[in-house]
């Protein structure tokens, strides 16, 4: 394993989702919108995930930029990272699959929106997200180099956190008690932790 190796295992794996991503989003997108809760504070939130997660992975390993924070590789920790990788694209199949055309990359709510609790919705409330988390952490363990390497993390925390209360009070405006008793079943991200 080499410094190259992770990062062409890293361009992969997101050209892996970009690709897994794409079908469902052309599908969502055929059912209009009913309700957003879109604005600013999600535009300011989404642009400092992709900052993190895909614009300073991707300068990294395109241009070694920030060289100064290098540190020499350890391969168990990019196996590691490997093995995380591929848990985050198999969770990103299984939720696009799951919610169908109630996918969206913001907070709205399509026309005949209906509330998901099966599949991996069964385990947690968001796998997306948890799938999201898998890839940073991914991200993490591949890249060998202190800004680049936890920049996911720190880029898709400011969305998370920012976004998931705000998510979860608009489904329990559009579902009521079938979306709190979801609630009092599932964890957000970690089953039956958090
Ligand atoms: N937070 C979820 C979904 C991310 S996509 C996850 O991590 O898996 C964001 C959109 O999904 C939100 O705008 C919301 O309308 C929708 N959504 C979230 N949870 C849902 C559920 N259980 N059933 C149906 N739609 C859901």
């Amino acid at each position: 394993m080499t410094a190259t190796i992770a990062k062409i295992i890293w361009l992969a794996c997101g050209l892996i989702w970009f690709f897994l991503r794409f079908q469902p989003r052309q599908h969502s997108r055929q059912t209009p919108v009913s309700y957003s809760g879109r604005g600013p504070r999600e535009f300011v939130l989404l642009a400092v995930s992709l900052t993190g997660l895909g614009i300073m992975p991707f300068i990294y390993v395109a241009a070694h930029v920030p060289r100064f924070a290098d540190y020499p590789l350890i391969p168990a920790l990019s196996y590691l990272g490997i093995a995380v990788e591929l848990a985050c694209l198999w969770l990103f199949y299984r939720s696009h699959r799951d919610l169908g055309q109630n996918w969206s990359v913001s907070l709205d709510l399509r026309e005949r929106h209906t509330l998901v609790t099966t599949g991996v919705y069964a385990l947690v409330r968001h796998p997306m997200y948890a799938g999201f988390w898998l890839m940073a952490l991914g991200q993490a363990l591949l890249l060998p180099n202190w800004v680049a390497g936890p920049a996911g993390l720190v880029g898709f925390g400011v969305l998370f956190f920012g976004r998931v209360a705000r998510e979860e009070t608009m489904m329990i405006k559009a579902f009521g008690d079938e979306y709190r008793a979801y609630m009092r079943r599932t964890a957000r991200v970690v089953p039956w932790i958090y």
